[in-house]
């Protein structure tokens, strides 16, 4: 599953190669591909065709393209890709072989010669055309407005988050990866950035001070952007692949994935513990269960 630095290396990647460039014809291979565009495939391609695509844009791992409005203004339509499980956006030479699992093809009307490929081999992805939140300049697309911020974003406001906290009975993790609160952090960014901060995962927000969910803000930025930085180097890249490896996996986690390891500050071995169906790893020592559940 694509996290935030994944997705926005496809996003970067799209923004050079597609945005700003006019659809000319759009051949969906795959109905299942375009299946949360309830008018179907013909309407899908019909009123893409002709359009001016605008910049790429990402919030928390939801990616899309606003169409750009004919006459000016802000965008009223935006094109959003789900990347599901195994989605794929290529950027290809045209006339380049067909993926096995290629989905949708959009043509493009100038001689860039290239073509965007949607490829998806389980079609738990696709592609929809939606309305936009009214006056938003990004052109966010009315299905996702309930998606909050990602911290990596300029406008992520740190005081609101510390704020909902404190307002809700809940426990840090889940609060991490509620996507209303904040986006983008995923449970492998979470437990690397509660492991930073010396936060237990099952600590409850309202006991969280400003200082301490400002520190955990500043881990959690730190996490992601060093994957950004890994994941930055296929940004040259014509073909835009979200299932390569951001890089990220490469370096040594502190707390993912370490079961038994020694933690990296202190050496006493990490824990897994069943979390949600998933699993959080943690240093005892360093990051000490809350009282009431201890
Ligand atoms: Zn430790």
């Amino acid at each position: 599953m694509p996290e935030l630095p994944e997705v926005e290396v496809v996003r970067a990647g799209i923004e050079r190669w597609v945005s700003g460039r006019t659809v000319a014809a759009v051949e969906v291979l795959h109905p299942r591909a375009v299946r949360r565009h309830l008018a179907g495939p013909d309407d899908f391609a019909a009123r893409l065709a002709g359009q001016r695509l605008g910049v790429a844009r990402r919030r928390g791992k939801y990616l899309w393209l606003p169409v750009e409005p004919a006459a000016g203004g802000v965008p009223e339509r935006a094109v959003l890709a789900h990347l599901g499980m195994s989605g794929q956006l290529l950027v290809q030479p045209q006339g380049s072989p067909d993926e096995k699992h290629l989905r949708v093809r959009v043509r493009f009307a100038d001689a860039a010669a290239t073509e965007l490929r949607f490829v998806d081999q389980r079609t738990f992805g696709g592609l929809s055309l939606h309305e936009t939140v009214a006056d938003d300049p990004d052109g966010l697309p009315d299905v996702i407005a309930h998606i909050a911020r990602d911290p990596v974003d300029p406008a992520f406001d740190d005081d609101a988050f510390h704020a909902a906290l404190r307002r809700r009975r809940t426990t840090i993790k889940r609060a991490l990866l509620d996507q209303s609160l904040i986006s983008g952090v995923g449970n492998i960014y979470a437990d690397e950035a509660l492991w930073r901060t010396r936060l237990h995962y099952d600590r409850p927000t309202a006991t969280l001070t400003g200082p301490r969910t400002a520190e955990l803000l500043t881990h959690i930025r730190e996490v992601l952007n060093e994957a950004l930085a890994a994941g930055g180097t296929s940004f040259d890249s014509l073909y835009v692949n979200v299932n390569g490896e951001s890089g990220y996996f490469d370096r040594s986690l502190d707390a993912y994935g370490r079961e038994d390891e020694p933690c990296r500050r202190c050496g006493t071995p990490i824990r897994r513990r069943p979390w949600m169906n998933r699993s959080s790893y943690f240093c005892p020592r360093c990051q000490r269960p809350p009282r009431a559940t201890a």
